[in-house]
């Protein structure tokens, strides 16, 4: 496969051209406590009615805490009350599925933003000829296949990716695929790039419906 993350890049380095806030700093999960880049972690706020929210581009003022996008970190969270006791807040579900399906939502925000600058950074190839052509000249780092495509095609991108090793994205539909690029739909996808390629599969692999995922888990 071509190149994989590297352990040296490190969390938290600012690189303004991927769109990384230069503030941003490491922080540290309020479920596993460990310390996350929050590019990749969900923010969450008090808002002005006292109800824990979730921060949806990281840009309410005040007091966040963040979060990283896994069920594990959640329950952990839920069960100590952490995101109440950091933020002096309420929470008006207690229901890990229900903070699961807020927490996709506003992972489907950051992935459309984060993909939307990876392509005006010219690290994604759109269409199944396009990504065929990347996969075979090994540039390609993670790879989408709309998860409606019902073009067989499609489905040999997908087998194609997975023979390489090449991480592979399979339960975003070709709309919302599409959205970020400027197009109504697509069928694949490729990232070329890091870090694109890093955040955008650390945003899209932990809600999936697998149980989570044992790369990138510093354990
Ligand atoms: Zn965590």
């Amino acid at each position: 496969m071509a190149r994989v993350e590297s352990p040296e890049e490190t969390v938290g380095v600012p690189i303004d051209q991927a769109g990384r806030d230069p503030s941003a700093r490491a922080r540290t999960c309020v479920g596993c406590r460990e310390v996350g880049d929050p590019t990749t972690m969900i923010r969450f706020v008090r808002d002005p009615e006292g109800l824990t929210q979730i921060d949806l581009r990281h840009r309410c003022p005040g007091r966040g805490v963040y979060l990283h996008p896994r069920r594990r970190c959640l329950q952990q969270a839920l069960h100590r009350k952490s995101l109440q006791k950091a933020l002096g807040s309420r929470i008006d579900s207690g229901d890990p599925e229900e903070w699961m399906e807020r927490m996709r939502t506003a992972l489907m925000v950051r992935f459309q933003e984060r993909l939307s600058l990876a392509r005006r950074a010219g690290a994604v190839v759109s269409g199944i000829e396009m990504v065929r052509r990347t996969m075979a000249e090994n540039l390609a780092l993670l790879v989408f296949v709309a998860s409606d495509s019902s073009e067989g095609t499609a489905r040999q991108v997908s087998s194609n990716a997975m023979r390489k090793g090449l991480p592979t994205i399979d339960w975003i539909d070709g709309r919302q695929l599409a959205c970020a690029v400027g197009l109504e739909y697509l069928s694949a996808l490729a990232v070329t790039r890091e870090p694109f390629a890093s955040d955008l599969e650390v945003l899209c692999t932990p809600l999936t419906k697998e149980p989570e995922s044992s790369r990138g888990v510093h354990e």
